[in-house]
């Protein structure tokens, strides 16, 4: 989250920049091609395609996880492409909150202990990387919970340590990887309520879902199909201006 950086975010200070990304598999599969995406900070968006369109690969692009074959990634003004694996997993760690639809808690520790494990990488003592794990759970309405381990906690409470153990260390962008695929509908609209409510607060959030329905509840979206952004709702005139595509 940008909320408490020594700069105000700007309203159109890009967080990741691709241009041109195209990215063919071994095999001859291409599952992107030329796809351009600018996320601004402060922004809360939609990446929407049907199963098999590239989103995932699209996620592991934007989230420096995966390299493209052709064009380039620019993460917090970095262009990842000319980056070593070291420095590029520094940059990850510091600017990038992964959530996943299958919540990755470690099993057999604390609800506490989950999330201060995304503040490893911070430098932070012990200590205070706790007290900000116990702030993060009470941010995300588990206060009462930061003693349970993952198999003690409800499905949707799983989602929301998730949730504050990628926002704990403050990242530029949270990368949300069908973040309520495996959740009842109720703890699901509580996690999308959850995503609504930190990207007021300042955080920049970027949901990859195959459901149009959830797409829609949020105020960009960018559809994907066979590998090419075939709408973007926040689409740039020739200035780079914004140009709300769906409101001609
Ligand atoms: P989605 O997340 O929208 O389901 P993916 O990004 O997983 O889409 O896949 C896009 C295309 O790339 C699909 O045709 C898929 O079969 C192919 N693909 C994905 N990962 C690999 C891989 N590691 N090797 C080869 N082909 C892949």
């Amino acid at each position: 989250m940008n909320g408490t950086s020594s700069h105000a975010p700007q309203a159109t200070s890009p967080v990741v920049e691709l241009s041109g990304v195209t990215k063919e598999y071994p095999g001859g599969v291409t599952a992107l091609r030329g796809v351009d995406l600018t996320i601004d900070a402060g922004e809360l968006l939609a990446i929407v395609g049907p199963s098999g369109s590239g989103k995932s690969t699209l996620l592991h692009i934007v989230g420096t996880l995966d390299l493209p074959t052709a064009g380039q990634v620019t993460l917090a003004g970095h262009d990842v492409g000319r980056l070593s694996d070291r420095k590029l997993s520094a940059l990850r760690a510091q600017h990038i909150g992964f959530v996943f639809q299958a919540f990755h808690l470690v099993p057999g520790i604390s609800a506490q202990d989950n999330v201060a494990e995304g503040l490893l990488y911070s430098g932070l003592p012990r200590a205070e990387r706790h007290r900000r794990a116990a702030r993060a759970l009470e941010r995300v309405g588990l206060g009462d919970r930061t003693g349970h381990k993952p198999h003690e906690l409800s499905g949707g409470q799983k989602q929301r340590v998730a949730i504050a153990r990628a926002v704990v260390g403050e990242p530029d962008l949270l990368l949300a990887d069908e973040p309520t695929g495996a959740l009842d509908s109720a703890s699901g609209e509580a996690v999308m309520r959850l995503i609504h409510d930190l990207n007021q607060e300042g955080a920049t959030i970027a949901v990859i879902t195959h459901d149009t329905e959830i797409a829609e509840m949020l105020p960009r979206q960018v559809r994907i199909r066979d590998g090419q952004v075939v709408h973007d709702s926040a689409a740039r005139g020739p200035l780079g201006t914004p140009v709300r595509s769906d409101a001609r």
